[in-house]
């Protein structure tokens, strides 16, 4: 009835009908965050743009496994070979375990994600958790011939596999043109050849990080993680592999030809890359300083800011844009997103109370296709959109005895409103935004009464107890820790 889906697959550069290999079940990998700095919203989008397909896939009656790592290790510096790793430079800076570092953005990432209602995906990986992997992978490719030792390092060989096989056909880059523009290597470089990448990297005397190897003590690449912790939980061969445009030219060339090299097959069939969030047209990032922390926004605390907006209109804002589109963030775009948001918001409340009638002037069977046939074309979330608000003049219209509905295309509206806006595009009340915020906090008052009483300070335990209870928040300590029932 309303066609299949089809994807945008960046490596054939073509809408592909979605085939999974083994269907009902289909495998999605997602390259996540490096946990060293707090997630800005450009990160977000990335994330919530594969939020979506996880949604979509999941109404659509597929059981999804969704991994998406989180990188500990191995990203270094300029997304290169050399320097320092990203996480080890700021545990010295802070003068605190890497881990620690790792454990503290890990938090953040993760909240963040709920207050966006971004669903945690089935697996979440770390490379430090997967090490023995990614020395297996190294010996698996070195064993077939595609990479080679070189003073305690392992690099992947790019001249040799290009002989075998295409290397820059995800990137679409000429292979004589990047050579020409790569720097020539230095009589020093442990490298054979310029576009040669590092599997495994021998650990300088300063370095942190460091684990034994059949090289010595060292540390993986970075591309390497994510060819071993994708085939370990989703096999030699899956559906789907995505991640932010900006990876395609380095990190997922050099994944896909680690996974020529081991498994002699691609690692997928739907390459899906999502584009940037800019700031006045530039790609909000880190490193140039025009980036937006999700706090910041809520506040409106951020000097570019006039005031602040909830994550649930945020989130209605990215939506409006196709994911293979820039989004550039402004002021006027995210007022005009939260007029929009209350007015879908407002219909989704309505709807169900709608009176009905013999008559019937709405077709809603038409706005459901319109909506079906947007998410089906790769997950066209501003088109959904723009047929769900077709919808909402009718149900506004109904609601104003302008037009009649009868049962059946009423019960039609209020199915495909409370799917299409709350499970398929993740959008929430504010109340239930509000009860997650309680939520969030309840559990931090509950870990810092935990910490009391770890430390004995009983009446400071106690005074939180019975400060609660006075709020109507009454606390129950059980086996499993403390949980809280509110009595309003
Ligand atoms: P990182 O933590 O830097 O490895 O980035 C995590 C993810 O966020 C990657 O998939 C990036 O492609 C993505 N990303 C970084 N900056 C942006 C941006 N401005 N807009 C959209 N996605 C981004
Ligand atoms: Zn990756």
């Amino acid at each position: 009835m309303n066609g299949k889906l089809k994807i945008y697959d960046t490596l054939s550069k073509s809408l592909k009908e979605f085939e999974p290999i083994h269907a009902p079940l289909v495998g999605m990998y997602v390259c996540g965050p490096t946990v060293y700095s707090n997630v800005h919203l450009g990160n977000v989008r990335t994330f919530l743009s594969f939020d979506i397909v996880f949604r979509y896939l999941i109404h659509l009656g597929y059981k999804v496994r969704y991994v998406r790592n989180i990188t500990d290790a191995g990203h270094l510096e300029n997304d290169a070979d050399e320097g320092e790793d990203k996480i080890g430079k700021k545990a010295k800076l802070e003068q605190l375990e890497p881990m620690e570092i790792v454990q503290r953005y890990t938090t953040d990432f993760r909240n963040v994600m709920q207050q966006f209602n971004i669903l945690p995906p089935s697996i979440e990986p770390t490379a430090t958790g997967h090490i023995i992997e990614q020395i297996e992978l190294t010996k698996k490719i070195m064993a077939n011939g595609y990479a080679y030792e070189s003073n305690g390092s392992i690099y992947f060989d790019v001249e040799k596999f290009s002989s075998q096989y295409p290397y820059t056909e995800l990137s679409g880059r000429n292979l004589e043109e990047l050579l020409n523009n790569t720097r020539e290597l230095g009589g020093q470089s442990e490298k054979k050849g310029r576009l040669d990448f590092a599997l495994w990297i021998k650990a300088k005397p300063e370095h942190i990080m460091r684990w034994p190897s059949p090289w010595g003590e060292g540390f993986p690449g970075w591309h390497l993680e994510c060819s071993a912790m994708s085939s370990k939980y989703l096999g030699e061969h899956f559906d789907i592999h995505g991640g932010g445009m900006d990876l395609i030219p380095t990190h997922h060339t050099n994944e896909v030809a680690q996974h020529l090299a081991c498994f002699h097959q691609k690692p997928v069939n739907y390459w899906i890359h999502t584009n940037m969030l800019t700031v006045n047209g530039q790609k909000m990032s880190k490193s140039l300083g025009n980036s937006f922390l999700p706090h910041e926004l809520f506040s409106g605390s951020h000097a570019l800011l006039e005031r602040g907006y909830s994550p649930m209109v945020v989130r209605f804002f990215m939506l409006q844009a196709h994911y293979r589109s820039t989004l550039d963030f402004s002021n006027e775009a995210l007022q005009a997103a939260e007029k929009g948001f209350t007015r879908l918001m407002n219909a989704c409340k309505i709807v169900d109370a709608l009176p009905v009638s013999n008559q019937n002037q709405v077709d809603a069977q038409a706005i459901l296709e319109q909506v079906y046939q947007s998410m089906n074309e790769d997950f066209n979330t501003p088109l959904a959109l723009a047929a769900l608000f077709e919808g909402v003049r009718s149900i506004n219209a109904v609601q104003d005895g302008k037009l009649k509905i009868d049962e059946n295309n009423k019960a039609i509206l209020v199915k495909l409103y409370n799917e299409m806006v709350f499970d398929v595009l993740g959008l929430q009340t504010e109340n239930t935004q509000n009860e997650n915020l309680i939520d969030g906090v309840m559990q931090m008052v509950l870990e810092q009464r935990t910490l009391a009483k770890q430390r004995k300070d009983f009446a400071a335990s106690d005074a939180i107890r019975d400060q609660l209870k006075v709020l109507g928040i009454e606390v129950k300590d059980g086996k499993e820790g403390s949980t809280y029932q509110i009595n309003l």
